[in-house]
């Protein structure tokens, strides 16, 4: 069944879904190396301080999973299953910053980016794969930069031609797993799962299904006619479940709404002062952007470019459009007088009074730019419609 995956044999979207493994309870292995091979959770509990008497098991390591822990599961019963399990209060902002940081990571790796939860994301990432790179190798490429950014987290990556099945995939096999499905495979793969294996499908669901209508499989509910499905549980539940059974679902990745920009950023082959470099760098940088702001319908208004220098130092100028701008004509259009409000050698050189070694600029070695202050295609047509109505009244 796993064949190797690459843009000849694939028909379809290329859909990636990336999930943490374990993630609060790796969080915690982080920065607590000790607790490495232990069995521990970390407990959802509305106690300030002292031990942790009552709440509910947020995550838990796998070596607690052996034990039959689980996510969900009350602190009794999670103690009464695995006596000596160490346990950890929950702390959301610790994992949020871990979160972030991570997400922000992987989002560069597909064209369009959708984070689901803290531990999720959905990736389009159709037009990454090419005849230089296999599904396999870019998906062990996240995985393999996820571990060292984060210092040891484990992902399980799924990949199919739409989200859910993606999603399904991805559940596949824990912890660290690869699991892709290509459109020939769908059905090989679906047919013998249970239906709560789809994700939406929750136990109210699954007991109709598997109870009332002796649907038990994945395969079962494809081969059922969708007019009893829609009559079971209406048109827009019964024909989506049905959909999702054949593999025919269509949703879109999607970006959050409150995504708040997109960037693009390259370190130098040499690190330089010269300007002329630095654009060109910079001029690189535009197409994949453009591309991305394009794919993902956005329009933008404010423009930064960043620079690194070789001490790490992080330097950022920007600007702003009164209206929204989509071509890549205006983001090039900034480019110079942006450049212009930096500190570059030649010009350090040409002026004396910060020509001194304290003052010296350092070179630069990383550059990156930056569009912020989006709105979506369609937001922006609503926005336009409404202010028509208001002149049309104001006529
Ligand atoms: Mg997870």
């Amino acid at each position: 069944m796993f064949i190797k995956h690459n843009v000849k044999t694939w028909t379809g979207k290329v859909i990636f879904h990336v999930d943490i493994n374990s993630f609060y309870s790796s969080c915690e292995e982080i920065r607590n190396k000790s607790l490495k091979g232990k069995r521990h959770a970390v407990i959802m509990t509305n106690q300030t301080s002292g031990t942790i008497t009552k709440g509910v098991v947020a995550t838990c390591s796998y070596e607690a999973k052996k034990f039959g822990v689980r996510s969900g599961m009350p602190l009794y019963k999670a103690v009464e299953l695995c006596p000596d399990l160490i346990l950890l209060k929950v702390d959301k902002s610790y994992y949020t910053q871990i979160s972030e940081r991570i997400m922000k990571i992987i989002a560069d790796f597909a064209d369009i980016f959708e984070q689901a939860s803290i531990d999720e994301a959905y990736m389009d990432c159709t037009n990454k794969i090419n005849s230089s790179i296999s599904i396999e190798e870019y998906a062990q490429q996240i995985k393999k930069t996820i571990k060292t950014k984060s210092g040891g987290l484990l992902t399980s990556i799924g990949v199919s031609t739409s989200k859910s099945i993606a999603k399904i995939a991805s559940d596949f096999q824990k912890p660290d797993g690869l699991t892709i499905i290509s459109n020939e495979e769908i059905p090989e793969f679906l047919d013998p799962l249970e239906v709560e294996r789809v994700s939406g499908i929750g136990t109210k669901t699954q007991k109709i299904l598997k109870e009332k209508m002796k649907i038990k499989t994945i395969g079962q509910l494809a081969q059922t006619d969708v007019q009893i499905l829609i009559e079971n549980f209406g048109k827009k539940i019964g024909t989506w479940m049905w959909r999702v059974s054949r593999g025919e679902d269509s949703e879109q990745v999607i970006p959050r709404e409150d995504h708040i920009s997109l960037s693009n950023e390259t370190t130098l082959n040499t690190f330089t002062h010269n300007r002329e470099e630095i654009k060109k760098c910079l001029n690189e940088l535009v197409d994949e952007l453009h591309k991305r702001i394009t794919m993902n319908k956005y329009q933008f208004r404010t423009i930064a470019i960043k620079l690194m220098r070789t001490d790490f130092r992080i330097e950022t100028r920007e600007t702003s459009y009164t209206n929204y701008q989509k071509s890549r004509k205006s983001i090039e259009f900034v480019m110079d007088f942006l450049l212009d409000r930096f500190i570059l050698e030649d010009e350090v050189l040409n002026s004396p009074d910060l020509n001194n070694s304290n003052n010296r600029t350092l070179p630069v070695r990383k550059v990156g730019l930056k569009v912020s202050n989006l709105i979506r295609d369609q937001e922006f047509k609503d926005i336009q419609a409404r202010q028509k109505t208001l002149l049309d009244y104001i006529d």
